[in-house]
């Protein structure tokens, strides 16, 4: 077999080598079928409680292989599979002569209209609902188990895409590596990797010409996949990747580049739960706090006094750090119920950040009241920041409202207008965070979640590092902080750019942390600078990584 090899979007460095695994495709129903005939009845019910029971003992055995959430997601589908209510409903309709797999998509329909009508928590298990169907519809068919296969080898699993519920399941320690034909740096694909550590690779092109059980050797961190590489060349290259990272997992410290150059480093966090976990690793503070994700699923405004609680709880793990804390970011990919969105055709161009507050500010308002509550009561040194700003009189509207609550203001630089009009922005603000996700989609007119614009939803386009570096001076001019908190922030090589354009703080997960802490350890400042002015020389995203990852790699 001859070697080939592809090359795509790296999302999460690292290495793994394995067969290919693909997901089998999920079953399709027709609505109509013939009624079963009376004594043929008893039979078809025993049929689905056996398709029940060999879905439900599959994910039990692999609940039993696999770690971590991996195996409690499993485990919960298990239960949930052998639900006695939903049972009950195909097995009434089987009784009155629905055939089985039509039953089980009637049941499982009139559940998740349920589910979806109660919102919160309820709603977030249709998705799981919808996949027990599959399981089971599939099994009544004769059709293999549809979604992520459970590979018994370490293996490297190639997809289209990937689903959250899909992604949920992987389990680290037998999906060695992932290779997407779509998807970008933001997709759920790559966010859900980055949290699981598997290295990934998105937007391959020619990935579909490789056969599953065919071997392949993934790279995270320069994009490329070989297929039928040389075997001991493989083993070699996923030891040598696996020392660096267990090295860079080690990584301890402060922020700084190879000669003290400091730079702080900081978690992006959504609840309580993770500022803990972020405070007991290497975060020097909160660079995000999504306020919004927490209020997804609530259907009326929280009151001060609950904000103010859950804003806390963020707070105390850092009670002597900088907490840098967002106003509520509606709108777009993030609806939020109670914030009164109207319907437009383009959401990503319009009411949402910031925007909603324009016209009506009650909702920030109350928000901020809550903020400065709980800053009083924490300790921490909190500052505050608006997304999507596009104009310095909405900058001035906010952060007049925050400094009068005793607040530091600040805004994100996630439209190119605001990248561009840096300077002014930061005569009325204390520090700006660039969003890199949002800036690379709207520098670039390409949709974040687009799962067919990978090469344009990349920070590292020139254009994007362009309106980056503009920002940093604008800082440097201003002496005001500049940091970055989009994904862009968790990529060590980007991260060692980014301080050579002049970033001041790198914001990301905090299980990213370490190896961008690493990362700048081992270079200079002047590394980072040439490194940018490398990337920046480039014209294309493959290109800036090539020529900044030369310059790191020599220092
Ligand atoms: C960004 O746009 O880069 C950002 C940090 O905000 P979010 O990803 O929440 O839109
Ligand atoms: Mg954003």
């Amino acid at each position: 077999m001859g070697t080939t090899t592809l090359h795509g979007t790296p999302v999460v460095p690292g290495t793994g080598y394995g067969p290919a695994v693909r997901p089998a495709p999920r079953p399709t129903v027709s609505g109509v079928a013939a009624e079963v005939p009376e004594a043929r009845r008893d039979a078809e019910r025993e049929r689905f409680h056996d398709a029940v029971g060999a879905v439900a003992e599959r994910l039990d055995d692999r609940a039993r292989r696999a770690t971590g959430q991996a195996a409690e997601v499993l485990t919960t589908t298990a239960v949930m599979a052998q639900d006695p209510t939903l049972a009950g409903a195909v097995d009434t309709a089987i009784g009155a002569g629905t055939p089985a797999v039509q039953a089980v998509v009637a049941a499982t329909q009139e559940f998740t209209r349920m589910f979806a009508a109660a919102g919160g928590l309820m709603a977030e298990r249709v998705t799981d609902l919808e996949d027990i169907r599959d399981r089971v519809v599939s099994e009544l068919l004769g059709l293999p188990e549809p979604g992520v296969p459970a590979p018994e080898v370490p293996s490297v699993l190639l997809a289209d895409d990937l689903a959250p519920a899909d992604t949920a399941l992987l389990d680290p320690a037998f999906v060695v590596a992932l290779a997407t034909r779509l998807g970008g740096p933001t997709s759920h694909t790559a966010i859900i990797a980055r949290q699981l550590g598997i290295p990934c690779v998105v937007a391959v092109a020619g990935l579909d010409d490789i056969q599953a059980g065919t071997p392949v050797l993934v790279d995270g961190e320069t994009g490329t996949l070989v297929a039928n590489p040389d075997d001991a060349d493989a083993q070699q290259q996923v030891g040598a990747a696996g020392e660096r990272a267990a090295e860079a997992a080690r990584w301890r410290g402060t922020g700084q580049t190879a000669d003290g150059h400091a730079v702080e480093l900081l978690a992006n966090v959504a609840d309580g739960a993770a500022a803990r976990e972020a405070a007991a690793g290497v975060a020097q503070g909160v660079g995000l706090f999504r306020t919004e994700l927490g209020f997804l699923s609530a259907s009326s405004e929280p009151s001060v006094k609950q904000q103010a609680a859950i804003y806390g709880q963020v707070m105390e793990p850092f009670a002597d750090a900088k907490v840098v804390v967002r106003t509520l970011d509606a709108g777009s990919d993030k609806p939020l119920v109670y914030a009164g969105l109207p319907e437009e055709a383009n959401p990503a161009l319009g009411v949402r950040g910031l925007r909603i507050a324009l016209d009506d500010p009650g909702i920030l308002d109350r928000q901020l009241d809550a903020i400065a509550a709980a800053a009083e009561h924490s300790g921490s040194n909190v500052w505050v920041m608006a997304p999507m700003v596009a104009t310095v009189a909405e900058a001035s509207f906010f952060a007049e409202r925050v400094r009068e609550r005793g607040l530091v203001p600040g805004v994100m630089i996630e439209v190119p207008a605001a990248a561009l009009l840096a300077d002014a922005l930061l005569e009325v603000v204390d520090f700006v965070s660039l969003g890199t996700n949002d800036l690379t989609q709207y520098t670039m007119a390409a949709d974040r979640l687009s799962p067919s614009l990978a090469v344009l939803s990349d920070p590292w386009q020139p254009a994007v590092l362009a309106l980056v570096k503009m920002t940093a001076e604008a800082g440097v001019r201003a002496g005001k902080p500049v940091g970055v908190c989009g994904e862009a922030a968790a990529d060590p090589l980007l991260a060692a750019v980014l301080v050579g354009l002049g970033v001041t703080s790198l914001s990301a997960a905090a299980a990213a942390l370490p190896a961008v802490g690493a990362r700048l350890a081992g270079v200079s400042l002047a590394g980072c600078q040439e490194a940018a002015r490398a990337a920046l020389a480039a014209t294309d995203p493959v290109e800036a990584r090539e020529a900044a990852r030369a310059v790191v790699d020599a220092a």
